[in-house]
């Protein structure tokens, strides 16, 4: 999608700090960072939110969750610990419709979140 933020980072129009990458997903620094970790997850593929999955994205969703957990190995933070989140519309805080994977980590997370 043209307009899309995220679509654009896949396109590499638009730059990122990009540490990971893979035939499925890209995944970079966020800009606004709220951990010492702080990358987003996200599929080369256009989905909107988490309520757009379809069935055949099963395996996408599964290698989102693997890229964040060879970023959180990366990092040195498997073992210390580590948070995935996606939020999905305004309740949740949702601001870029092409969905994302947070991975927070390496400092001590409070729950419930915010
Ligand atoms: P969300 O509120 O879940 O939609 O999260 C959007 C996230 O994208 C926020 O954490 C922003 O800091 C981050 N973000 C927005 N624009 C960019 C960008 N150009 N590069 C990297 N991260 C971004
Ligand atoms: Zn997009």
């Amino acid at each position: 999608m043209a307009d899309c933020l995220f679509c654009r980072i896949v396109d590499k129009q638009l730059p990122a700090k990009i540490v990971h990458e893979d035939a499925d997903t890209v995944t970079f620094e966020d800009v606004n960072p709220q951990a010492p970790t702080h990358v987003l997850v996200i599929p080369r593929k256009h989905i909107a939110t988490t309520n757009d999955l379809a069935p055949e994205d099963d395996a996408l969703v599964g290698k989102m969750y693997r890229a964040a957990a060879e970023v959180a190995k990366q990092r040195g933070i498997a073992e210390t610990g580590w948070r995935t989140v996606m939020n999905a519309n305004s309740d949740a805080g949702q601001l870029v419709f092409h969905i994302h994977l947070h991975v927070l980590g390496g400092r001590r997370m409070r729950w419930p979140p915010g």
